[in-house]
């Protein structure tokens, strides 16, 4: 109190007794308020941890059946295993917020293979092909987080599924569930001529020490990592919790630049620098610190708060260095150089030289969608051209790598009948979308569809000024059926958010609300920046197209005056 407000207060005041403030509600921070949960979630996943549910669903629940699993591990302890119940067909998005969870939900799974670093062998590509054929209806799509994605699953199936995948060292482990999510790494780690450090072997640390560790198996909520070494930051790392970008350190050479505390969902957050050098032989326990501190510290109260982004916003960079250095590592960390502006487009698409002199090449899948039967006609196409080795991609694409110079022209030409372009239009590269009303519970909007139909519509709308070659060198259109963000909308040129919206018959219609001018570092644009709504924008399912083509010829009317369409 200053002595300005004692000498202007009423003089009752000074006697009335102080009130007390109500205290403030914990957090539910291990570390500050005790491990006791403070949620119905967080009391099952202390009774018992995701990663047991394993050995009932092995030796009961795909014995007996999907009407023998427990409700608990059924929606809760599943994922931990990549398992989620997918949605029942039919059901149309204006229900989805109206009907119970068990309404929406239909006995089969949506599996998501965790492939860490993107890294396949044609071998495992095969796998995963056949598995699809056998046991998924011939479902797979490639995800924005390096993914494989099988639906239709019954649980009786799923042991013989994690038999295929472990013989051939791929998992479903911690796919899902508040754990280490895969981890995303350059699809050209290891191969690219201009890399500043390989991530290679610390993808590998991570995962083989960390992945499926009970210590790990029961943060706040998911938690995502990236690592890059690559100047074209070809990770997302922004929106990540934990990630490493490949850095030059003036005095210690090759490392990396650590961000922390990135998400997008319904509370966008980018994450922020803590201006330290991460030099490669502490990386682990780098990851490790920060991990932990999610666990020890993260917010457990509430899950629309739990994850690392909220602490982070609490903290600020400088204190949660500080508490990393001092309660977890044990040593300070030199300071460090930010990463420059990336160097070329993060997707990879098109040929490249490697550093052996081989050459890799970037393809494009529409949306992500494939088949079990493509890929493993892919993994044949593969062999057949001497290569055996591929990436899948942060972008919903794939990265062949080990191409001879001969078989470039060759393999492109066998790629595109298995509709994998090497030379896709602006759209068809820069489309995502996430798995929308067709599998997915909280869905609002069909989303794949509606992307690929959007996709050829633009290319032959727009021809004309793919002919004079006005159209922008890249153009990110993210589609997603509900306020989720699995696709990245804040992140596009175009986003999209799926939603009903009201028509004049009263009669609600699906549609998208429209953020525009998204995106991350990219060799385009200095830095990232979330898209903004505009206006209350929203446009139609049917519309879309109208909607996409009128912003774009607007945007390359006025894109020559140097407008982005940030503004
Ligand atoms: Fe499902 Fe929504 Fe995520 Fe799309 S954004 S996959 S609809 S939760």
């Amino acid at each position: 109190m200053t002595d300005t407000a004692v000498v202007g207060a009423p003089t009752d005041t000074a006697k009335r007794p102080a009130r007390s403030r109500p205290a403030a509600k914990p957090h539910g921070q291990w570390k500050v308020d005790g491990t006791t949960p403070l949620n119905a979630n967080e009391t099952w996943k202390q009774e018992d941890n995701g990663l047991n549910v394993r050995e009932r669903i092995e030796s009961v629940y795909a014995k007996e059946g999907f009407d023998s699993i427990d409700g608990t591990d059924l929606h809760g302890r599943f994922r931990w295993w990549g398992l989620y119940t997918q949605r029942k067909p039919g059901i149309d998005g204006g229900k989805t917020a109206t009907l119970e969870p068990h309404e929406l939900e239909d006995k089969y799974f949506m599996l998501r293979v965790r492939i860490d670093g993107g890294a396949l062998t044609t071998e495992q590509l095969r796998i995963i092909g056949q598995i699809s054929v056998d046991f998924a209806r011939g479902s797979a799509d490639l995800t924005d987080r390096q993914n494989i994605q099988l639906h239709w699953i019954r649980v009786e199936d799923v042991p013989e599924i994690w038999r295929r995948l472990e013989s051939v060292g791929l998992s479903t482990t911690e796919a899902c569930g508040d754990v280490p999510r895969v981890i995303l790494g350059s699809p050209v780690a290891g191969i690219a001529k201009d890399e500043i450090i390989d991530p290679t072997p610390l993808i590998h640390e991570l995962s083989e020490r960390f992945i499926g560790d009970p210590e790990l198996a029961n943060l706040p909520r998911k938690y995502k990592t990236a690592i890059t070494g690559h100047p074209s930051q070809d990770v997302v790392h922004e929106i990540n919790d934990f990630a490493l970008v490949g850095v030059v350190h003036p005095e210690l050479g090759a490392g990396y630049d650590l961000w922390v505390g990135g998400g997008l969902s319904t509370n966008p957050r980018l994450a922020e620098r803590l201006g330290v050098f991460v030099s490669a032989d502490v990386a682990a326990e780098v990851w490790l610190g920060v991990t932990s501190i999610f666990r020890d510290y993260g917010y457990r109260r509430m899950r629309t708060k739990a994850r690392l982004k909220f602490l982070l916003n609490d903290w600020g960079p400088a204190k949660f260095r500080q508490i990393l250095e001092d309660e977890y590592l044990g040593f300070k960390l030199p300071d460090g150089p930010a990463a420059p502006k990336p160097s070329a487009p993060g997707d990879h698409i098109g040929v490249h030289e490697q550093k052996d002199g081989k050459f890799f090449i970037g393809v494009t899948p529409t949306v992500g969608r494939m088949s079990g039967e493509s890929l493993v006609k892919l993994a044949d196409t593969l062999e057949q051209h001497g290569t055996y080795r591929l990436r899948t991609t942060p972008h919903q694409k794939l990265v062949i790598l080990d191409v001879t110079k001969e078989q470039v022209e060759p393999l492109i030409a066998e790629l595109d009948t298995l509709g994998l372009s090497a030379r896709p239009s602006v759209f068809r590269r820069g489309t995502i979308a996430c798995t929308g009303i067709e599998f997915c519970k909280l869905a609002i909007v069909e989303t794949k569809v509606t992307a690929a139909t959007a996709i050829a519509e633009l290319e032959r709308r727009l021809a004309d000024l793919v002919e004079t070659k006005q159209l922008p060198q890249a153009l990110s259109l993210h589609i997603n059926g509900c306020p989720n963000s699995c696709a990245r909308i804040q992140t596009a040129d175009i986003g999209l958010k799926g939603m009903m919206l009201p028509t004049p018959d009263g009669d609600p219609t699906p549609g998208f609300q429209v953020h525009l001018g998204g995106g991350l570092a990219n060799n385009e644009r200095e830095e990232a920046g979330l898209g903004r709504t505009v206006r209350g924008l929203k446009v139609t399912v049917d519309d879309l197209p109208d909607y996409v083509e009128r912003v774009v010829r607007k945007f390359v009317a006025v894109g020559a005056e140097g407008q982005t369409f940030a503004e």
